[in-house]
This record gives C-alpha cells, structure tokens and sequence, in this order.
C-alpha cells in the first residue's frame, strides 16, 4: 500500500495535478480547505445571512450541501436552507428527492420542493415528448434556473449555491469560448453583484474536480443517486467534457488553468459586457428585455401541445 505524503497512513488516492498521494484524512482536509476557502471569496457571510443550496440528490449538490453546512452551520446567524427542482422525470427523479430529504433530516436542513408542473405546468417527460429532435437540457436548464431562482428569491435567500464543480466549470467556460458566446462567459457565475429579483449564484465546489467529489462523498458516508438522468445523453456538452478529460490526462492540472485564465479575464470581460439593468416578466423573473426566456420557451411548447391536440 502507498502511504500518504502527508503522514504515515495509508493512502486512499494520488492526486495528479499535485502529485500527492493522500490518505482519507488529509484527503478530506484537502478537499475541504479549498471549499472554504471559495466560499469565502464568493460571499460575505459579514452581509449574506440567507444561503439556499440547490440540492439534486446527485453526489456535488449532496457535498455542496454538506460541507456548506460543516462550514458554516454552527453560525447562528447564518441560516441555509435546501431547493430541489422536481422536473417530472419518472424513474429518476422521485427516488432523488427522497434522498435530499433524509439528508436534510440528518442536517435539520430545512427542504423545499418546487416542480416544473407547479411553476410552468408541465413536466419535462412532457416536454421532452413535444420537443422532437431537440435536446431536453435546453429547455430543462431553462426551467431549472427559474425555478430555483424562484423558490430562493420567495425564501429570502441572498446567494444560491449550486454543486457546479471544477470540470463543470471548465467545460462552460470552453463550451462559451468555442460558441464565441463572449458576453454569456461574462455574465457565468460566482456572481458578484445582486440584481433585483435575481439571486447572485455561488459555487464552492468550482476548484474541486469531480473524482475528488465522487471520493469525498463515499468516504464521508454521503448518500447519493449515482442514475443518470434519462436525457443526458442527448447534452452537448458531454462533447466538451470528452475534450476536456483528454486534455487533462495528457496534461494534469489542465482544468485548473481553463478556470484560472478565465478568472483573470473576467474583469476584463464584465468591463466590456457590464450587466444590464433587468426588468421584470410577466411571470415575475429578471430579464434583459423584460421577456424571459422561460416565458418563451413555455409559449412554444404550449403551441405545438394545441398543434398536437388538434392536428
Ligand atoms: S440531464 Fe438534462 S434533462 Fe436531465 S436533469 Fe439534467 S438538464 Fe435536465
Ligand atoms: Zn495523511
Ligand atoms: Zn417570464
């Protein structure tokens, strides 16, 4: 067995980028510290009294959660409180609620539900029955980010965390760069400024590479839903990902640098593409153009559900 570089016990993985092997302990501290570590540059908890994390049932929002609460759960004048988004997506979703709520009990977290259905009025088999050839994720991160935004702003939530972690991150900021979609890259959180009706997105996880995720969440006896969403393979970004596990097995630490050029570009990028003033929608979310995104994305479903109805 290899031992620890940091101590005599048994290592539990190596890490590659560092070139460190770990055992469960320092493993967990080193994890640990660099969430604490984001989270305290995202955020001024001196200001920030009311953090909702957006909790799936999938093993990143399960450690977002969990370590967010060893950090600063003891505060008593910080409360966190938990969202999960129900998409209607029989066989996969309900058994991940189930999930998040018996995590939440073991954290006394409170945990709010909020559905498609209630917010939008249809699930997202539906939608996924009326979209054709299109990809579901399109509509779904739509609908998603609405909804949790929705049920953060009603709670009094001022910053949302979401479980996005360190490959998640590099593969937006390639899939913006590759799209050219430069203002979308400026506008990709940590968010630094509130915007009415708009609560700032936060990521603690943003360092942490998704192996190192997956082993913090089984060492630590966190209980996770391991399924694949029945859509998933249909998201384009799967193709960014696979570009960006070659790149980093070749060259380890490559996912780091995508994420800190983007951070040392991202002052520049907000000065050129400075956020627009948002006004709000019919349906009460922020929206450049006073239209959402939502909103129209839920006019065309509803169009081809009458063209179905009435062929
Ligand atoms: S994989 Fe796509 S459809 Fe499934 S939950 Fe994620 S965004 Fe929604
Ligand atoms: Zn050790
Ligand atoms: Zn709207």
């Amino acid at each position: 067995m290899v031992q620890c570089s940091k101590c005599t016990s048994d290592a539990v993985t190596f890490i590659r980028y560092s070139g460190n092997h770990l055992c469960a302990s320092h493993f967990k501290e080193f994890v640990e510290r660099r969430v604490k570590k984001e989270l305290r540059s995202q955020v001024d908890l001196d200001v920030v009294k009311e953090i909702a994390v957006a909790v799936s049932g999938g093993k990143d929002s399960c450690v977002a959660l969990s370590i967010i609460n060893d950090i600063i759960g003891s505060r008593k004048d910080v409360n966190i409180r938990c969202i999960t988004v129900d998409e209607g997506i029989a066989g996969y979703r309900p058994e991940s609620i189930e999930k998040v709520r018996v995590l939440c009990n073991s954290l006394d977290i409170e945990h709010v539900v909020v559905s498609f259905k209630d917010v939008i009025g249809v699930d997202m088999d539906e939608i996924a029955d009326l979209i054709g050839q299109r990809t579901p994720c399109a509509y779904c991160g739509v609908f998603r980010r609405r909804c949790m935004n929705k049920a953060a702003r009603e709670m009094g939530a001022q910053a949302l965390a979401t479980g996005h972690n360190l490959d998640d991150t590099s593969q937006a900021v390639l899939m913006n760069f590759t799209r050219g979609d430069v203002e979308r890259l400026a506008r990709m959180g940590p968010h630094i400024r509130a915007q009415p009706g708009l609560i700032p997105r936060i990521a603690p996880l943003r360092q942490i590479p998704e192996k190192e995720v997956y082993l913090y969440a089984i060492l630590q006896d966190i209980d996770f839903v391991d399924a694949k969403c029945p859509y998933w393979e249909a998201a384009l970004r799967n193709e960014y990902r696979d570009i960006i596990d070659n790149i980093e097995s070749r060259t380890p630490g490559s996912r780091h640098s995508i994420v800190a050029s983007y951070d040392a570009l991202r002052p520049l990028l907000r000065e050129k593409f400075p956020q627009s003033v948002l006004r709000i929608c019919e349906c009460g979310e922020p929206a450049p153009t006073g239209k959402c995104m939502s909103c129209t994305m839920i006019r065309e479903i509803s169009n081809r559900k009458s063209i179905e109805k009435y062929p």
